[in-house]
């Protein structure tokens, strides 16, 4: 057996094979016993055949052969070379508010960046009354907003209530209320294919609607660009949204948020699935929420097949009703 170690991409000697991530593809054949060799070249927190179900928050997801939570960058740069070295498929992510995964789980590792991948930082800001905050991707949203609440820094109030890390906000461009992640973002840092830290600035950056363009790279870090305001506007505003998010939205069952996209220059999602006669249509334990159309909920007792029956029935009902094809927000693993 090799002694556990780190394992540093840049020293491998066979450093050009290593340099291909394999997160999303299928596994190279004859990988079989990778987590032993894992285990042997990767000495940070691993934990074995987790329910994805415990990470969702559609509350539903098979077993993830491994998930692991490197503890700091460099920790994060060896795993990302050793998965490559073995040809071990992974994926990242952050608090599984917009993943629906598998009954039959993943056959790979989950990278998660957590509680140790949560600094907020202040940096000293080029432009007048404009603040630079420093952000690790594992940092929750919520956190992230509550510190600019108490530091009197405005300009990300919009996402209080959304779930989810930092990280995964950025590459989805979550938005809500008319803004978006990518308004005030000023740069992102990627761990790439190549093992190193690249920091992209905003005008580099592809963002669309729900999306990010990250070309198969990690959210390390990103900086933000905040406006200095009025410290109790700024959380009697964010409150207010709390507050109404509360009332629009199913409280208190497994979801993901918005299901589908909203279709560009058409209704809202959930009005045409409403308007189709829907809420309330179940599959199993999957329900179009009676709430908010757009939220497909778990009534206790769903599975993944569910939540997937019932996006095809909700995507061939509106389309026959109004010739609309919705796609899922969500991300299917
Ligand atoms: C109750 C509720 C309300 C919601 N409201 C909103 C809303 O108002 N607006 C909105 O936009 N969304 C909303 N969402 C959806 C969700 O919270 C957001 O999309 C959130 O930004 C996802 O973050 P996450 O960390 O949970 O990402 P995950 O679900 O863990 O991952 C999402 C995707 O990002 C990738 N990813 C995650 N982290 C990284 C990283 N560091 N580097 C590279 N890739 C990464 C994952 O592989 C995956 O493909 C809501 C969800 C819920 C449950």
């Amino acid at each position: 057996m090799l002694p556990a170690r780190v394992y540093n991409l840049q020293d491998h000697p066979d450093r050009g094979e290593v340099l291909k991530f394999r997160g999303q593809r299928p596994m190279d054949k004859g990988v079989d016993n990778w987590p032993e060799q894992l285990r042997n070249l990767w000495s940070g927190e691993i934990e074995w055949n987790s329910p994805m179900a415990r990470w969702c928050t559609l509350q539903v997801g098979g077993p993830a052969k491994a998930i692991a939570t490197p503890a700091s960058r460099a920790e994060l740069q060896s795993l990302v070379a050793v998965l490559a070295k073995l040809g071990v498929c992974w994926r990242v992510i952050g608090r599984g508010s917009n993943l629906l995964v598998s009954d039959t789980g993943y056959d790979g590792v989950i990278v998660m960046l957590g509680r140790k991948f949560a600094a907020i930082e202040q940096l000293a800001g080029k432009e007048a009354e404009k603040t630079l905050v420093q952000v690790e991707a594992g940092c929750s949203l919520m956190k992230l907003v509550n510190w600019c609440v108490a530091q009197g820094l405005q300009g990300l109030e919009f996402a209080a209530g959304i779930p989810g890390s930092v990280g995964g906000a950025v590459v989805m461009n979550a938005g809500a209320w008319g803004k978006e992640m990518s308004e005030s973002l000023a740069s992102v840092t990627f761990l790439s294919g190549a093992g190193e830290f690249v920091e992209r600035k905003k005008g580099d950056l592809a963002f669309s609607y729900r999306h990010l363009e990250t070309e198969s790279m990690i959210v390390v870090v990103a900086e933000f660009l905040l406006q200095a305001g009025d410290r109790q506007a700024i959380e009697r505003k964010g409150a207010q949204l709390m507050r109404d998010r509360k009332k629009k939205q199913p409280q208190g069952q497994g979801n993901a948020g918005s299901f589908f996209k909203n279709p560009a220059g058409l209704p809202a999602a959930g009005k045409l699935i409403q308007d189709a006669g829907l809420k309330g249509i179940r599959v199993g334990g999957a329900e179009v929420s009676e709430v908010h159309a757009n939220f497909l909920v778990n009534i206790g007792s769903a599975t993944a097949q569910d939540f997937l029956d019932l996006m095809r029935l909700v995507q061939e009902k509106v389309f026959e009703r109004f010739g609309v094809r919705l796609e899922p927000e969500v991300h299917i693993l």
